[in-house]
């Protein structure tokens, strides 16, 4: 596996390569979600570039950046062991000058959910994954359906600016007892971890109401909430898959999405159905 840090180096390298490229952009501290994003890459691709950037500007003052977990020499290995070919590895002065042209993400769509939470947040990460994907100039790259609004804005993203790639959605990775995978689940103690499961209990919830006909927003929202009680809801929202409102369930076009403040830790997650 070849590690670059220079975004021109890897330009230059890609192009003289070329082959088709699968790219898993990635802020590090590697789990399974991230290793089954790199395994869907490795099977379609004749290349595999993974990026590891802990992406400064899609925090906001006050959030983790400088806390956010790093595990560099483990994140290689399992690199290594997953059959990537070229990992990326830059850092913040690689990508970022002074003085930036960057992205907005639309006014509506990047402000709800996630973005009404963290404002401003998926200006950094449009900006970033843009940037990325024109140092990769990937065939196919991945994304997590977890992070459901980030995939949103950027297939939007790749649409509206007339880019070539295609962008492959995953499905969340849990742990056995349900958990959506993160990073950030390193942050949880014992006791929280075990509160962290009404997250994902609150969506089987939801799953179980809808089986049995129950089909009304607010009614599911109720169900969902109790289940979440004491936790800090900072949103529920059921939505389609254009991230629209919908008074009701439409089944084949669905998204629930969840996001909860367990102690100091925010954790999403969400079910599509
Ligand atoms: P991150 O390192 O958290 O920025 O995530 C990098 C990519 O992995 C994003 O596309 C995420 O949506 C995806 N990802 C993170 N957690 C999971 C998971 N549990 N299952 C599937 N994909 C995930």
């Amino acid at each position: 596996m070849k590690i670059i840090v220079n975004p021109l180096e890897l330009k230059k390298y890609l192009k003289e390569n070329n082959k088709t490229i699968g790219f898993v952009p990635t802020m590090g501290a590697l789990h399974d979600g991230h290793i089954t994003l790199i395994k869907e890459a490795r099977k379609a691709n004749q290349l595999v570039v993974v990026s590891i950037f802990v992406n400064p500007t899609q925090f906001l003052k006050g959030e983790d950046l400088d806390k956010y977990p790093k595990k560099d020499e483990a994140d290689k290995q399992i690199c290594e062991m997953s059959g990537v070919d070229v990992l990326f590895f830059p850092n913040a002065n690689n990508i970022y000058t002074e003085d930036e042209v960057s992205l907005v993400a639309p006014s509506i769509r990047g402000y709800v959910l996630e973005g009404n939470s963290r404002p401003g947040h998926f200006n950094g990460v449009l900006t970033v994954v843009m940037k990325l994907l024109n140092i990769v100039t990937p065939t196919n790259a991945y994304f997590g359906k977890k992070d459901a609004q980030q995939l949103n804005l950027i297939k939007l993203m790749v649409k509206q600016l007339f880019m070539s790639v295609n962008i492959i959605a995953i499905d969340t990775v849990r742990d056995s007892d349900g958990l959506a995978m993160s990073s950030r689940n390193i942050y949880l103690s014992k006791n929280e971890r075990a509160e962290a499961l009404k997250i994902s209990s609150s969506l089987y919830e939801a799953s179980k109401l809808i089986s049995n006909s129950i089909l009304k927003v607010e009614t599911i929202k109720d169900g969902m909430k109790k289940i979440l009680n004491p936790l800090e809801i900072e949103y529920i929202e059921i939505l389609n898959r254009e991230f629209e409102y919908l008074d009701s369930v439409e089944i084949g076009n669905t998204i629930i999405l969840v996001e909860a403040k367990v102690g100091k830790t925010r954790l999403l997650d969400n079910i599509w159905l």
